[in-house]
């Protein structure tokens, strides 16, 4: 019997993993799809997620991977400079901020999860099913062959962490009344584009708002030639979205004819907004969605963990972020506490408040208060566009 079961292989159950093995805490990931797939595009490992990575051991080969962002800036619709702040150790903080391929972040994290504790500890096409039962010291698990919807063999740990994202079934257990995801009005479409470099080829932008089309742009990788590989992510108020992809998935593709036009006449003298979509080679599309916070994660020996426990609009680029956290909490209540159940409680009372705060905060959008400032000032100045109709999405393929 495994001390600790991790109910999902994505950002949140790797690093679940690395932090317990670091603490001597052994576990075994089960993870529903037959491989661990490279999914979405990019992301950015904020400053104070790094640390956490680092103090795993990994930021030396993270920082190889990926580019160290210097600065955030923003941008009003019109491409004219609204504020610009160094960011990570360009701002004095202790770790730097990584922009980043998601699949490399996660390969990253596997390969050491394999190496660490060993690579039978990560099994997968385990679909989990459900909590079977709870006794004295051990929770029981049921599963299925995800390819084949056949039953596979119920497993049991001292400890079960759902690591199993924003359509969690073991939080649907508990929570069997609370239904799908909350749509924020918001559609994103996320791509990546091969180009010159923009700015100074390590700047985040954020440009416009939502309701007149809003983009995030940011490096993630830079070639020998001195090209780039540049992510970014169009967020579009759309009422809407119909059936189109309501749900949300890691691989839903997009298409920029849906979008694009919104655009049209974003070229700065700094950066082609339609030419970089135009030249995507992945285009994805996502509902912008969270959850309310919830209040209990933990029941028993069951608790929950990153998008299971507190999905987030992203943002703030915060989701991945804390789940770290929440992995590096979790890990040291369980190797403080002598019984497991009172350390899932104290994990619970540590992370719940901090992330529900969050929750709600990037959902009334604070993340995006400079570029609303900016947006209030281009409306004085310029007409907005007439007959401008919002997109729509692509059915998903
Ligand atoms: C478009 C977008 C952009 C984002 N950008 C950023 C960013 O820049 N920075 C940042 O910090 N965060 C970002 N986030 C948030 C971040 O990606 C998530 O918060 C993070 O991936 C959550 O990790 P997780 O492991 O909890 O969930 P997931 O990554 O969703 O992983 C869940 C895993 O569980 C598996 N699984 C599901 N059900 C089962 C089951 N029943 N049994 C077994 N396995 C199961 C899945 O296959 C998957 O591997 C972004 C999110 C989105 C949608």
């Amino acid at each position: 019997m495994s001390d600790v079961i991790i109910v999902g292989g994505g950002i949140g159950g790797l690093s679940l993993a690395l932090t317990l093995e670091k603490a001597g805490i052994g576990s075994t990931i089960y993870e529903a799809t037959p491989a661990i797939q490279q999914v979405g595009v990019g992301i950015n490992v904020l400053p104070y997620a790094m640390r956490v990575l680092a103090n795993l051991g990994l930021e030396k080969e993270l920082a190889q991977r990926a580019i160290t962002t210097q600065a955030s800036a923003y941008f009003d619709r019109c491409g004219s400079s609204l504020h610009r702040m160094p960011v990570g150790r360009f701002a004095g903080e202790t770790s730097p901020q990584l922009s980043i391929r998601r699949g490399e972040l996660q390969a990253v994290l596997l390969d050491a999860v394999r190496q660490r504790l060993g690579p039978h500890r990560v099994r997968t096409g385990w679909e989990c099913t459900g909590v079977l039962s709870e006794r004295d010291d051990e929770v029981c698990l049921s599963f299925r062959d995800r390819r084949t919807g056949q039953k596979l063999e119920p497993q049991s740990a001292k400890i079960v962490v759902a690591c199993d994202g924003i359509h969690s079934k073991i939080r649907q257990q508990f929570y069997p009344d609370e239904g799908p995801p909350r749509y924020s009005g918001i559609f994103m479409w996320r791509g990546v584009t091969c180009g010159p470099k923009f700015l100074d080829g390590a700047t985040m932008v954020r440009i416009g708002l939502p309701s007149v089309g809003k983009m995030v742009i940011y490096p993630i990788h830079s070639y020998e030639d001195g090209t780039q590989l540049i992510n970014w992510v169009a967020e579009i108020e759309v009422p809407d979205p119909g059936s189109f992809c309501n749900k949300r998935d890691w691989n839903c593709p997009g298409d920029a004819k849906d979008f694009v036009d919104v655009f049209a006449d974003w070229r700065f003298d700094w950066l082609d907004v339609p030419e970089l979509i135009r030249n995507a080679h992945t285009i994805l599309q996502f509902p912008m969605m969270d959850r309310d916070p919830l209040p209990r994660w933990s029941f028993g020996r069951v608790t929950l963990l990153g998008d299971a426990a507190h999905p987030l609009v992203p943002l703030g680029s915060n989701g991945a972020g804390q789940a770290l956290l929440d992995a590096e909490a979790l890990a040291s209540e369980l190797a403080a506490c002598r019984n497991p159940v009172d350390a899932l409680a104290r994990y619970e009372d540590i992370r719940r408040p901090a992330t529900a705060k969050i929750v709600m905060s990037d959902r009334a959008g604070a993340p995006d208060i400079i570029l609303r400032d900016g947006e209030e000032r281009v409306r004085s100045q310029v007409a907005l566009p007439t007959g401008r109709a919002f997109p729509r999405p692509a059915r998903a393929a």
